[in-house]
């Protein structure tokens, strides 16, 4: 490890060191930063301030789908950009209109809403679903139990994990948990008050779990008996990580009746813009036009600069076909993680995922002698110990390690991250 990463000199350190004495001046410390500061990158690979090259397997949290400086989103942001930024949606323009066709292309019928955050897509759901309720007196959202919807306080209501609430009470009303994958507890949890289930199809935040089949289905018909709205919260399984566009349809592509699913609210971000901050919903036909003139709006959401570089990233994923590519090379480092996963049974207790959408599970950290000691929880640790081997990936809960690539990796870097993962797997067995 040590020749691959050398350690920086003292004058980069001391780089490294004033940054992080701006931020600690400056920047709100919402944040547990780890001790890198990035500078910057070319395809997976990303450079700190020292020029420490990584591997990034964490795509900035399944956002840099293209990877680092992609010349077609460069270009796109350029030619735009001398064209048209920013023009507010009092007025039309071409690029959000395209986009907007090209989404809904791929979902089904309906029509979609441009945010400029994943936070914000759910926002849309939940006032959505508000809107489809009101008449009824009906307002209630159930959402699964380590769900993650984003940080505003109605998401925070609406994520199913007490860390992301705690001192921030009192919760934003009306959203109730259910444990996920778990069907006759949706059922039992309806009340007279309920107006939609939101879910991810793969939990992210909550340790990279899918939902079943059957329990999708399940739910498309719970809520149809109930006359409720379905929801998807599609900002990080979404975008084609997963080999298809969206979660639900890879999940259900084998199962009997899952061609004729479609969700009726679904929120998306991340990947879609390539790194450009967005984020969008989309709303089945029925119900497309339930939010109308002033029922709901963005100053900057939809800017033609944004949508140009949408346009740009479906145009490039689907010239190189990056969906299949994401999905074949998913499928093998899934394989590979497994594998580890059997190799090394005191320190990687499981591994899952679809595509390029993938978690390790760690054993717990009290087994795992070279963690037992340290204050940080195992994913931590682990993480600090491939950041040292020079690859960046995702902790996420106490002890999953998530890897969310670019689609565009290459069959040898996905090599190299797993060898890499494998030292490390092997010096803490
Ligand atoms: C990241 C994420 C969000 C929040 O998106 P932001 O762009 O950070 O507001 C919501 N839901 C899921 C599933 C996410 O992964």
């Amino acid at each position: 490890m040590k020749d691959i990463v050398p350690s920086p000199s003292a004058v980069v350190r001391n780089e490294y060191e004033s940054i992080r004495d701006v931020f600690s001046k400056n920047v709100v410390p919402s944040y547990a930063r780890f001790e890198i500061a990035l500078s910057h990158g070319a395809g997976s690979y990303v450079f700190d301030v020292a020029g420490r090259r990584y591997l990034d397997l964490a795509g900035g949290i399944a956002v840099n789908c293209l990877g680092h400086a992609h010349p077609a989103i460069i270009e796109a942001l350029t030619e735009q950009a001398k064209k048209l930024i920013h023009t507010s949606n009092l007025y039309y323009t071409v690029p959000q209109g395209r986009l907007a066709a090209e989404i809904v292309k791929r979902i089904g019928p309906g029509k979609v809403f441009l945010s400029n955050s994943g936070v914000e897509a759910n926002e849309g759901l939940f006032k959505l679903a508000r809107k489809f309720g009101h008449d009824e007196g009906r307002f209630e959202i159930l959402t699964a139990t380590n769900s993650f919807h984003g940080r505003t306080l109605a998401a925070i209501a609406a994520t199913g994990q007490d860390k992301v609430k705690k001192d921030f009470d009192p919760m934003t009303p009306g959203f109730r948990h259910i444990p996920y994958n778990d069907l006759d507890a949706a059922r039992a949890a309806i009340s007279p008050a309920t107006v939609a289930i939101l879910i991810e199809g793969i939990q992210g935040e909550g340790g990279v779990t899918p939902a079943t089949p059957a329990y999708l289905l399940g739910l498309r018909a719970l809520c149809d008996e109930k006359k409720l709205l379905l929801l998807l919260d599609g900002v990080q399984d979404g975008h084609f990580r997963t080999g298809k566009y969206q979660s639900f349809q890879r999940i259900l592509e084998a199962a009997p009746g899952g061609e004729k699913f479609l969700p009726d609210g679904l929120s998306m971000a991340k990947s879609l813009g390539g790194g450009f901050p967005m984020g969008a919903f989309w709303v089945r036909a029925p119900h497309a036009d339930l939010l109308g003139p002033g029922a709901h709006a963005t100053t900057f959401g939809g800017s033609p600069l944004a949508c140009a570089v949408a346009l740009k990233i479906f145009e490039v994923i689907e010239r190189e076909h990056l969906d299949a590519q994401a999905r074949k090379l998913g499928d093998w480092m899934l394989d590979e993680l497994k594998r580890l996963a059997e190799v090394y049974p005191s320190v990687v207790k499981n591994a899952r995922g679809l595509g390029l959408m993938l978690g390790l599970e760690l054993a717990e950290k009290e087994s795992i002698p070279a963690f037992a000691s340290g204050d940080k929880t195992a994913a931590i640790q682990f993480t600090n110990r491939m950041h040292a081997a020079g690859v960046l990936v995702v902790p996420a809960g106490t002890r999953i390690i998530r890897l969310l690539p670019a689609l565009n990796l290459k069959p040898q870097e996905a090599g190299e991250g797993i060898s890499k993962l494998e030292e490390v797997i092997k010096s803490l067995a």
